[in-house]
């Protein structure tokens, strides 16, 4: 199948097009400052016919059978990808409120495909959904029922879409069936999660009712006290600086002036302080983490490395399992600093589990889903 992958952003539209017999990608790009002024699109109508406009060429060879959606929110209804119709888009759109950057652009991307192709199937492929599976005692906040109830505030866990596909990788990798697979698999990117999969199911996850929650990442500072909100609120601070502060300015930028891990280490290694401190916190809340996750999934056959840290920081790896040698892990020093983009391992023999470094490839997940569905549906 010829799948269009939309990843759609409040100002950006990154698109993909892949072929899933193949694997093949066709066509790719990346549309900025939709709505910004400056030579923009206007807004992601005008976006999408820039997309199709690009993609002339290759689709007068072969027209596309389905568009794949990538939706960050899919709230408590979606536990799988789903065909899109106008009811759907409205069942995202009424998520809106617990996505506020994300979900609106979702809708935005969906309905200028619709007005673009209304005859070409949809998929949405939700970023919550392999979370649905999260245990009641691992998603509620000890917090009075009637905010659940009235705002849905519960924790829904994001980076679904990379989690199950890198478990996947790593369970056919190490030859055990996905539903008897144990693994903590560590997603760390500019955003960053850790999930305990059991079973082949999520049934805990980093992450929250946003995405700021758990561990520290490239701009957001992951845990902390929540009163420490009420007391900047106290100082005068208004939500949308607070918000900014936590979610734009936090986290590595704040400990070390840049959130690029490259440049963090290159710092660590010259000395500097700051980069070092700022290796430490945030391998240490890590290693952390994982040690807990190992308990939640009861006892992890694997510990798995994904995205751009995760797959390309040597150094960082290092860091994280160095703090995990109460679990027996031992990192292979040479294999762990080979490059490459297929599924490894990167732990010695003696390891009591083994670590992996698997490259996740979240558009693929996305086109192969969108195949599914459509394919499902057809022979239905
Ligand atoms: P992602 O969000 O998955 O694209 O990951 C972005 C993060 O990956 C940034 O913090 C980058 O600094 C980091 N990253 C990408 N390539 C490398 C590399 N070769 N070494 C260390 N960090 C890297």
């Amino acid at each position: 199948m010829r799948v269009l992958v939309i990843n759609s952003g409040s100002s950006s539209l990154k698109y993909q097009v892949r072929d899933t017999t193949t694997d093949e990608i066709q066509a790719s790009g990346l549309i900025e400052r939709i709505g910004e002024g400056g030579g923009g699109p206007a807004n992601h109508g005008v976006a999408m016919d820039q997309v199709a406009a690009g993609l002339e060429g290759i689709l007068a060879q072969k027209p596309l059978d389905a568009v794949g959606h990538r939706v960050v929110h899919g709230g408590e209804r979606f536990s799988e990808p789903v065909l899109i119709n106008n009811e759907i888009t409205r069942s995202i759109e009424r998520l809106n409120p617990l996505a506020p950057l994300h979900n609106p652009a979702n809708v935005l991307g969906i309905r200028a495909i619709t007005a673009k192709w209304p005859a070409l199937p949809q998929v949405a492929v939700f970023d919550t959904a392999f979370h649905r599976t999260l245990p009641e005692y691992a998603w509620r906040y000890a917090v009075p029922d009637s905010l659940y109830r009235q705002y849905g505030i519960r924790r829904y866990g994001f980076h679904g879409t990379s989690h199950e596909f890198v478990m996947g990788r790593a369970a056919e990798l190490l030859g055990i069936p996905v539903p008897d697979f144990n693994a903590v698999v560590a997603h760390l990117g500019n955003g960053v999660s850790l999930t305990a999969v059991r079973g082949g199911a999520s049934v805990d996850t980093s992450m929250g009712f946003t995405p700021l929650e758990g561990l520290v990442m490239g701009t957001r500072s992951g845990d902390l006290d929540p009163s420490i909100l009420i007391f900047l609120q106290r100082q005068g601070l208004s939500a949308d600086e607070i918000d900014t502060l936590l979610n734009r300015d936090s986290g590595l930028k704040a400990l070390a002036g840049n959130n690029d891990m490259r440049a963090i280490v290159e710092a660590a290694e010259a000395g500097d302080a700051h980069a070092r401190l700022a290796l430490d916190i945030t391998s240490y809340r890590l290693a952390k983490y994982i040690g807990g996750y190992h308990v939640a999934v009861g006892g992890a056959q694997a510990l798995v490395f994904t995205a751009g840290i995760g797959e390309n920081s040597a150094a960082f790896r290092a860091l994280v399992v160095d703090r995990l040698g109460a679990l027996g892990l031992k990192l292979d020093a040479v294999a762990n600093l080979e490059r490459s983009g297929s599924p490894r391992v990167v732990s010695t023999p003696e390891s009591a589990f083994p670590v992996l470094v698997v490259p996740t490839d979240e558009e693929r997940a996305i086109a192969e889903a969108t195949a599914a569905v459509v394919l499902g549906t057809e022979q239905r």
